[in-house]
């Protein structure tokens, strides 16, 4: 066979928009795609005409490295590829055209067939999809594609399809070499992570927070995370699931992420005889707001993230979201707020969180009294708030935190 290198073809998003920061953000994404194959031998990535191209030690490394490409925020698509050199191609060619003979293009050919033979699976047709990144080469797009579709169809005995077909091969021109993949599967895009600044998570138990965290990891931000447990101490506090969702979110993470654990005593111990049962979870809702805002201070977080969906339960009306922190000054960002459960459930399927989230698990929100009150005002929880010495209460569980730190995950 006359082509070389196994290699993943990868395009990055929006990083091509950006101006002047474009190189710095280019930068990290290579260092963040080399933290993502660690361990793996004899690989180097090259940055190709617009692409990312990912050189393997051996072919037997093209779905594992293209797993852990796929949890790199910041790429497009990422596909296993064969690298095909040009000079021999165009050599090939230019011999061809010269004794008048159809263009033969051995390598690409080659490469197309071992491809589709080993990933078409069950498909009965295919289409082969040309495209020229360096117009120099001696056949334009539709001439590549007839002359591949006519070996693949040849060879592998599939029938040619050119719209909707069960199997595509896709062919990229460049300057030095062309590239043939096929199972291009499209990333998740987003920023390099590490790139926007620090931000503390409010992790609860549930699907919702999980994800909010991933969405702002996708837009490069390093998350820290609270979580807030009852128990008197933090071995009795079964903290196991939490500990397994930040896991998961590690494996999308070249740095190791920070799990603080703060117990609510200290606002348990305060709010029982002084606030009214229907004030209670927008009470407890302040007194997590306030902790982490000072978690946040002193972790160099820059904002605070929930997992609130506007309107999804009593604690999340307009009103009590307003009402609840008028007095935090680091921005609360809340990328869930204006979707639907099933959206959110969706992503956190699509992000493998949803098994671990489902995990049963007795969150202390889910031990507040029943009936809170929709529409708090937040004159009225400051006046509480002093009632109740909230400050004292904040204090002292920031001060119990106990940290525990959760390294890069290759697989989750
Ligand atoms: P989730 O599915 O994330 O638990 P939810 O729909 O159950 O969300 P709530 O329980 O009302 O909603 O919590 C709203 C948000 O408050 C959560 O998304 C999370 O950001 C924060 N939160 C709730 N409980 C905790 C906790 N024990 N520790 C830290 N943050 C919490
Ligand atoms: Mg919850």
């Amino acid at each position: 066979m006359s082509f070389t290198t196994p290699v993943i073809a990868c395009t990055y998003s929006e990083i091509a928009l950006k101006g002047r920061n474009r190189r710095a953000f280019l930068r990290k994404l290579v260092n963040n795609m080399q933290a993502a194959l660690r361990g793996m031998s004899g690989v180097t990535i090259h940055h190709v005409e617009s692409r990312l191209l990912v050189r393997l030690g051996s072919e037997t490394q093209a779905d594992e490295a293209a797993a852990r490409l796929h949890r790199v925020f910041g790429l497009q698509w990422v596909a296993p590829a064969i690298e095909v050199p040009r000079d021999a191609l165009d050599a090939e060619l230019a011999a061809d055209k010269s004794i008048g003979i159809e263009p033969r293009l051995t390598g690409l050919c080659d490469a197309a067939c071992l491809l589709t033979a080993e990933r078409a699976g069950g498909a009965r047709n295919f289409r082969v999809n040309a495209r020229r990144s360096d117009r120099s080469f001696g056949l334009n797009s539709l001439e590549i594609g007839r002359i591949v579709g006519a070996a693949v169809h040849q060879r592998c005995k599939l029938a040619g399809r050119m719209v909707d077909p069960d199997f595509t091969v896709d062919v990229l021109v460049l300057r030095a070499s062309v590239l043939v993949f096929a199972a291009k599967e499209q990333s998740f895009g987003g920023l390099p992570a590490c790139t926007s600044g620090r931000t503390m998570v409010l992790l609860s138990g549930g699907i919702d927070s999980p994800v909010a965290a991933w969405m702002m990891m996708r837009r490069g931000s390093r998350a820290d995370f609270v979580h807030f447990y009852s128990g008197r101490n933090v071995e009795e506090a079964d903290t196991a699931k939490i500990q397994q969702i930040v896991r998961l979110l590690a494996a999308w993470s070249p740095v190791t992420l920070r799990l603080h654990l703060v117990p609510v005593v200290p606002y348990e111990v305060r709010a029982i005889g002084t606030i009214e049962d229907r004030y209670d979870m927008v009470m407890f809702r302040r007194f997590m707001v306030r902790t982490a805002a000072r978690l946040a201070r002193r972790n160099k977080c820059l904002a605070l993230v929930t997992g609130d969906s506007l309107g999804q339960v009593a604690s999340q009306t307009l009103h009590n979201l307003a009402a609840i922190s008028p007095d935090v000054t680091l921005p609360i960002l809340r990328p869930l707020v204006g979707l639907d459960k099933h959206e959110i459930t969706a992503w956190s399927r699509r992000t493998g969180l949803f098994d671990a989230s489902i995990l049963p698990y007795r969150d202390c929100c889910s031990i507040r009294s029943p009936r809170p009150i929709l529409t708090a005002r937040g004159v009225d929880l400051l006046k509480l708030s002093e009632d109740m010495g909230l400050e004292e209460a904040v204090r002292e569980a920031a001060d119990a935190a106990v940290r525990v730190d959760i390294p890069p995950a290759t697989t989750a």
